[in-house]
Formats: structure tokens, sequence, C-alpha cells
């Protein structure tokens, strides 16, 4: 049984299963995680011993006094691995001790030295290094070198991996793979927690405790979901039970899930193409002769394929996006007329809206012109006057428009000349004189002031009818406005709405593809 540990008051708590953590470096591992890890993926050559918790650093720091035992790193079927600094030679290392439920068992002390033994024939940079291993005080142990990073298990637990990593991960593992091969060393566990990952993404394998030569039967051990069917039926096995493991693996890194029973290809639960699908269905074929013949040319395929773009997304079905999105529209009428309103009360803000002041008046001829009296001739020069420039220059001065309107003298006459219009009544010799002008007093003022100074220009009798006044009320016109804008936002409606189900089909369909 293992010792009851002391707790702290501030002692932090796992973020997994929120157990509290037993005193040590903040980012300790969590025993109870680490057994229900060994639990979940167990080789199952390990037997069925129960795991035990793993001792804490500083249970074991005395048996290694040239080593400060940092922390737990993980545990699998066979072992305990721990951080330590070799004081010797000041380097950081990895401790693997047997674990606690094993000790005492001659066949796992036998397979501790084994693997050592194996290790320390295969110097590949993808390879965990073995520097030493032994027994103190009846524990045995293998001291290699330390990967800083993770194992490929603690990164699926986030999820699948992009293809691209997924992919990239093949290679190198094939090169070590084969590297061992060509050793007659065939490694029997290729699963995520002993593919370890360090900082720089160079990915190392680690645990050759259960690799046999090739051509053993070594009985049945292995971890089931990885292991090729002549390995789980304890036949003769060779590089290719390896192979088969790592297709395993690549399906998971790909679709987050491992292939059991009747799996659908990896392109129907991600982004990748035919040429992937085929790749990982060879490595797993049943009938080893079907696979790739050796972890190299397996490596080389995936290398080919790493820098493969991901199929295009299949276009969306226009029938099957309006069906899914139809109530948008009936959404977007009362919608698009808001819009409309709101379009239009915005540009009545925006644009102010104009008073016409109008004034009445009645000019008669000069005594010399009886023979035409009230012509359109009569009319045509009296109207040329009121606009002349010269009035209108008159017109700016009296009123000072060019320092009212911050314009040039030149400026504000030509504004006058657009905002003043003259008519002769119909059926009457009067003349309405009429200014449009957003101040409704100041187009009141340069309606009387064209009038006085044509009447002192031209020296005639010019009668006021009507003194200036507004035509009309412009409320009307912004009712009519928004009238219009509510109109055109409904007619809008089906447009808004068909952009919307565009955006959200498309949305909805990336998010279900992952990216
Ligand atoms: P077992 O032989 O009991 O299955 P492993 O060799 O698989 O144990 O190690 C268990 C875990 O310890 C690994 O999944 C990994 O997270 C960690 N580990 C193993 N070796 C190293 C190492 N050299 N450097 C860093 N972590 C390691």
């Amino acid at each position: 049984m293992a010792e009851p540990r002391v707790f702290t008051m501030n002692v932090p708590t796992c973020p997994d299963c929120g157990k509290l953590l037993p005193a040590g470096p903040p980012h300790a591992l969590c025993p109870s995680c680490l057994m229900r890890q060994a639990l979940a993926s167990r080789t199952v050559a390990d037997g069925d011993a129960a795991p035990l918790p793993p001792p804490a650093p500083e249970e074991i720091a005395a048996k290694f006094p040239q080593f400060e035992i940092t922390e737990c790193l993980g545990r699998g079927g066979m072992g305990v691995v721990y951080k330590a600094r070799q004081k010797s030679l000041d380097r950081w290392v990895a401790i693997k001790i047997l674990a606690p439920e094993r000790v005492g068992e001659a066949a796992f002390a036998e397979r501790f030295a084994r693997e050592a033994r194996t290790l320390a024939r295969l110097n590949h940079p993808n390879i965990v290094t073995v520097y030493d291993h032994g027994e103190t005080d009846g524990l045995f142990y293998i001291v290699m070198e330390f990967v800083d990073g993770v194992n490929l298990r603690d990164l699926l637990r986030e999820g699948k991996l992009a293809p691209k990593q997924a992919l990239g991960i093949v290679p190198p593992v094939c090169e070590a793979l084969q590297f061992a091969h060509d050793k007659g060393i065939v490694h029997r566990d290729i699963k995520p927690e002993n593919l370890l990952l360090d900082r720089d993404g160079r990915v190392k394998i680690a645990d050759f405790g259960i690799a046999t030569l090739m051509g053993a039967t070594g009985g049945m051990a292995g971890t089931p979901p990885y292991m090729a069917p002549e390995q789980a039926a304890a036949r003769e096995i060779d590089h290719r039970a390896d192979i088969y493991a790592l297709g395993v693996l690549l399906y998971e890194m790909l679709t987050g899930e491992r292939p059991t029973g009747d799996f659908a290809p990896p392109s129907r639960k991600a982004r990748v193409d035919g040429r992937i699908d085929e790749m990982v269905m060879r490595a797993m074929a049943k009938n080893p002769a079907r696979r790739f013949a050796t972890a190299g040319e397996f490596g080389a395929v995936a290398e080919t394929l790493v820098d493969s773009r991901p199929p295009p997304m299949p276009a969306p079905k226009p029938k099957g996006m309006l069906r899914r999105w139809w109530w948008l529209f009936l959404v977007m009428f009362p919608v698009g007329f808001a819009l409309g309103l709101a379009a239009a009360g915005g540009l009545r803000i925006l644009i102010p809206e104009k008073y016409e002041v109008e004034a009445v008046v009645e000019i008669h001829p000069a005594p010399g012109d009886f023979e035409r009296p009230m012509s359109p001739m009569f009319f045509g020069n009296v109207f040329e006057k009121l606009k002349s420039r010269r009035a209108l220059d008159e017109v700016v001065r009296r009123l000072d428009l060019s320092g009212r309107w911050g314009v040039s003298a030149n400026q504000a006459t030509q504004i006058l000349q657009g905002i003043i219009s003259t008519q002769n009544i119909r059926g009457t010799d009067l003349i309405s004189v009429r200014v449009r002008h957003t101040d409704f007093a100041v187009a009141a003022d340069i309606v009387q002031a064209v009038i006085d100074v044509y009447r002192i220009g031209s020296g005639l009798n010019v009668i006021e009818h009507e003194r200036p006044h507004a035509t009309g009320e412009p409320a009307p016109v912004f009712r009519l406005n928004l009238l219009i804008g509510g109109l055109a936002g409904l007619l809008l409606s089906p447009v808004l709405a068909l952009i919307l189900v565009l955006v959200l089909h498309r949305f909805v369909r990336e998010r279900t593809a992952g990216l």
C-alpha cells in the first residue's frame, strides 16, 4: 500500500480530475490520472496487476544520490519515469524505475534489462538514447536521455492533429523504425504514449520494453487497439506489425478516433484526400503482405503527402442550403422594412429639408411699352432683369450672403442663380418669385431683396400682392421619404436574406469541417 500523503492547504488540484495534487513542482503529474492513463492503453504483456500510485520523487531520491529527482514524468504498464538532474554531468535525464506493483517480479526485471540492452543498440536521433541501467537497493532502473516535451497521447487529448502535423510525424518515426528493423528489432508497442515530441518538434520513440527479435512470437504482447491481427493472435510477427500500429496511430492523429469495427476512411472525418486514405488503409491492411513492405517505404509515401493540399471544400448545394435557411427570408421582410425606414430617417438627418418661399408681384410696364402690354416678351425681359448678374450681385451685397455662407461674392451670386425661380402665374399678369433654402428667414430675405433691387433698378411700379411666405410644409415630404425607404427595404429583403444564407451556410460548413 502506498503511504498516506500529507497535503497542505494551498496544494493545487489536478485540472483534469480535480483531485488534490501531492506537494511537488507546480506541473507535477496527478497520480490518479497517471493510473487512469496507464490503465486506458495498457500493454497486454504487463499482466493484470492493478497499478499502484507512483512513488513520489522524494521517496526514491535516497536510492539515487548521484541524481536530483525533481518530478514524475509519466508511467506505463511496466515503469514509472522521473525527471532528474545528473549532478556529475549537470544534465537532465529521465530515470525509469520498475513500477511499484512489479517490484519482485523477475520477468519484469528481465524485461527492464532487455529494454536497456535493446536501446543501447539503437543509436538513432529518433529513438530515446539510453545512458545506463542497473539495480540499486533492489530497484531496477534505466537512465535515459530526457525528452523535454510531451508524449503524443497528451497532444491527442486536445483533439485530432492538423493533417500536415499528423503526416509530418510519420517519416521520422518510420526512419527510426527502419533503423531498428534493420537490426532485427521489432518495437511491438507503437502507440501515442510511446512517441515523445520535444520542444523543437522532434519525435523520439520510447519504451522498447516488449521489443523482440524479428520472427519471434514472444507471446501475445502489445496494446490491443494498435496490435496487428497476427500480433493479437500471438502468431509469428515481423516489422510489419510496427507498420500496422503506425497506421492505426496515423488514423487516430488524423481523425481523433481509433479505427474500430467497420471504420470510415480518414477523408470522411478530416479534410484529407484519397491518397491519404489509401496510405492509411495500406498500412493497416489485415494481411501483412498487403502492407508497405518496409517502414522506409511507408515514410517515403507520407513524406510526399505532407505538403499535399487539402481537397477543396465541396461546393454548397444551393437547394439544400435554401431548404435549411428558408425561414430567413420571412425574418428579413420586417428587418428589411425597418432597415429601409432607418436609412430614410438617417438621410433626413444628413440632408436637411429645404423651405420654398414665394412672393407674388405685379409689374406695370413703362409708359412706352403700351403696344405689347404683358406679352411673353415683357415677362421674359422682367425675369432676365430679376435674375441678372448685376441685380443678384446687389442682393448678395445687401444681405452679406458671401459672409453668411462663407463663400466669395461671385460664388454667392452663382448660388443665388441656382435657388431663385420666376414665373408668370398662368392666366394672370402676376409674377411669382420663389427661393428654395434650408433657412426660411434667409429665403424670405432673398425674395424680398430681389424684388426691391428690381424695383429700384427698373424704376417701374412694382405692386406686391403676396409678401414672402412658405409655399408648403416640408413634413409631408419627410413622411413620403420614410414610406419610400420602407418599401425599398421590403424589396431588398430577399437579396439581404440570400446574402445572409450564403454567409451562414459557409460558416456552418467550415465549423463542421473542423477548420
Ligand atoms: P512503460 O515502459 O512503463 O510503458 P514508458 O517508457 O512508456 O513506460 O514511459 C511512460 C511515460 O513516461 C511516457 O509516456 C512519457 O510520457 C514519459 N517518458 C518516458 N520516457 C521519457 C523520456 N526519456 N523523457 C521524457 N519523458 C519520458
